[in-house]
């Protein structure tokens, strides 16, 4: 039976705030019969006024699309004065390269340091992985996003970037040999946060919202200063990652595979995630 959902909603700025984790998609109130005219979708506002917006509820797999700046006292507007290490783009096997946004600054305004400072989930999704304070990403939590929740013109962009995976990698490093993931039709955008204060919270599969606080910047994992590691990746929906790490003898040979299938293999392929932050500043309908 299709449920049709009224929500009401509060409206969020692009600007970072924390919001809570929800178990379900779906909410517990404000469920309503389907009325007889069509609601209007994804009508939402980043506006300072309050309007009761509505829409369509949609499915429990799906969340209305929203972006969320990743960081405290920031919006997606600030972001690009304080990033400091961008995106570069490695070939498939290689490790090299820069695999994310990195973000910090040692002062800014009345703040001393970004040590601390609110770290967000830019997109809703389901924790797909956690990882602890190991090299190199320190403590880390990957969400997964299904590609069907973006705009169609994001997914159409995100998948014309997706190239087709290689075959015969050759690795740099020593790479034990992978297990590929179950490759389906869907893609998902995987985001990995990294480097955080403190070991997460949250367990694999867990539905977060655009906005939940995943915790705080730290220098945990191979990071000389304080700082947010952001990366997104367009790969397979529903992987099963397991933990990953590198450059330690002491990894097993399971966390070096699954590093070298995360990083080097072709299947989770890097984008900058700017692409989906222009796309929602691009939007004025929200
Ligand atoms: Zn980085």
């Amino acid at each position: 039976m299709k449920w049709r959902c009224l929500l009401i909603m509060t409206i969020f700025l692009s600007a970072c705030q924390p919001q809570v984790v929800t178990s379900t998609a779906l909410p517990p109130a404000n469920t309503v019969e389907p009325t007889a005219a069509p609601l209007p979708t994804q009508t939402m506002s980043r506006t300072s006024q309050q309007p009761t917006q509505t829409m369509e509820m949609p499915t429990s797999t799906t969340h209305a699309f929203r972006v969320c700046c990743p960081l405290e006292e920031e919006t997606l507007e600030t972001l690009p004065s304080i990033l400091v290490n961008p995106l570069v783009i490695p070939a498939f096997g290689r490790d090299d390269g820069h695999h994310g946004l990195d973000f910090s600054y040692y002062r800014r305004g009345t703040r001393e340091s970004i040590q601390g400072i609110e770290v967000y989930a830019i997109l809703s999704g389901t924790i797909s992985l956690t990882l602890p304070d190991e090299i190199p990403y320190g403590n880390t939590i990957i969400i997964e996003t299904p590609l069907s929740e973006l705009p169609g013109p994001l997914q159409d962009k995100l998948k014309s970037l997706y190239q087709p995976i290689p075959e015969n990698v050759q690795y740099q490093g020593e790479c034990p040999e992978i297990s590929p993931p179950t490759l389906t039709e869907n893609l998902s955008v995987y985001h990995l946060y990294a480097h955080l204060e403190n070991s997460p919270s949250f367990q694999k599969g867990d539905l977060i919202n655009c906005g939940v606080q995943l915790g705080t910047v730290g220098n945990s994992g191979r990071s000389s200063n304080h700082h947010l590691h952001l990366e997104t990746r367009l790969g397979p929906s529903g992987a099963d990652l397991g933990d990953m790490a590198f450059y330690e003898t002491k990894y097993t040979e399971a966390q070096r595979a699954n590093y070298c299938l995360w990083r080097m293999s072709g299947y989770f392929q890097l984008f900058d995630p700017y692409l989906i932050f222009n796309a929602w500043l691009a939007d004025l309908t929200h």
